[in-house]
C-alpha cells in the first residue's frame, strides 16, 4: 500500500520514509504543500501522513483543497503544534486523525490502520466480504477462516481489489495502488503478482476480465 508522506523536516522525513519502508509501506515523500497537492491529485495513496508547517503551501490549504476536489484519501495529520486551535481546524477540514510529535513509531502505525479501516468501513481489523478477508493488523489473508501470510506486495494488491469486490481495476490502476516513485515495475509484474496469489488463494480468488483488467468476487 502506499503512502504520501509531506514533510518538509529532512531528518524527520528520512527516518518516517525508511520505517514506513521497512514496515511494508510504498512511500512518496515531498517537501512541499505544492508537490503534496500534485502527488495527491495524481491518486492511489491508501494514506497520507501531513505535517501542518510547510513551505509553499501550508498543509490545512493542501487539506481543504483535496477535500474540496472531493479527494476521501485518509489523512493523518502530523504537527508539532500542540495549539487546540490548530487541531480543531484540521479536524473540521476534514482529516481523519492527528498525533503530536514526537510519537512513537507503533503509534503511528496503530493510527494509519485505524483511519484506512474506518474508510474501508469495518470498526475491527478485518476488511472483505464472505470468503475472501485482509487482516489490516496482522496483514495475512483470511480464506474460509483459514490465515496465510502475505507479502506486502500482495497485500497491497488484494487490499484495492477487495475495497471494492466485484469492480474491475486494470493494470495501471493496480500498478498506481502498489508501486511508489522509482520503483521498477516490469511490464508483466501484475501477472506475475496474480500468479503467485493464486497459487495462495485458490484459482478462482481473483478473476481476470479479458482486456479490462481483474476483479474479486462481489
Ligand atoms: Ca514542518
Amino acid at each position: 500500500m502506499r503512502v504520501l508522506l509531506v514533510e518538509d523536516d529532512e531528518m524527520i522525513g528520512r527516518s518516517l520514509k525508511q520505517a514506513l519502508e521497512g514496515a511494508g509501506w510504498s512511500a512518496d515523500w515531498v517537501r512541499d504543500g505544492e508537490l503534496a497537492q500534485s502527488a495527491l491529485g495524481d491518486g492511489g495513496y491508501t494514506c497520507v501522513l501531513l505535517d501542518l508547517g510547510l513551505p509553499k503551501q501550508d498543509g490545512t490549504e493542501v487539506l481543504r483543497r483535496a477535500r474540496e476536489r472531493g479527494d476521501a484519501t485518509p489523512v493523518l495529520v502530523l504537527t508539532a503544534r500542540d495549539g487546540l486551535d490548530d487541531r480543531i481546524h484540521s479536524l473540521d477540514l476534514g482529516a481523519d486523525d492527528y498525533l503530536l510529535k514526537p510519537f512513537e513509531f507503533r503509534e503511528l502505525l496503530a493510527r494509519m490502520r485505524a483511519v484506512v479501516r474506518r474508510r474501508d468501513g469495518a470498526a475491527h481489523s478485518l476488511v472483505g466480504s464472505g470468503a475472501l478477508q485482509l487482516d489490516l493488523t496482522t496483514r495475512e489473508v483470511v480464506v474460509n477462516g483459514a490465515r496465510d501470510a502475505l507479502t506486502a506486495r500482495e497485500f497491497a494488491l488484494l487490499h484495492a481489489l477487495l475495497e471494492r469486490p466485484g469492480a474491475i481495476l486494470s493494470r495501471e490502476q493496480l500498478e498506481n495502488r502498489i508501486y511508489g516513485w522509482g520503483e521498477e515495475v516490469t511490464s508483466n509484474a501484475i501477472d506475475v503478482l496474480i500468479h503467485g496469489m493464486r497459487r495462495k488463494l485458490g484459482a478462482d480468488a481473483i478473476r481476470n476480465v479479458r482486456g479490462l483488467g481483474w476483479r474479486v468476487a462481489a
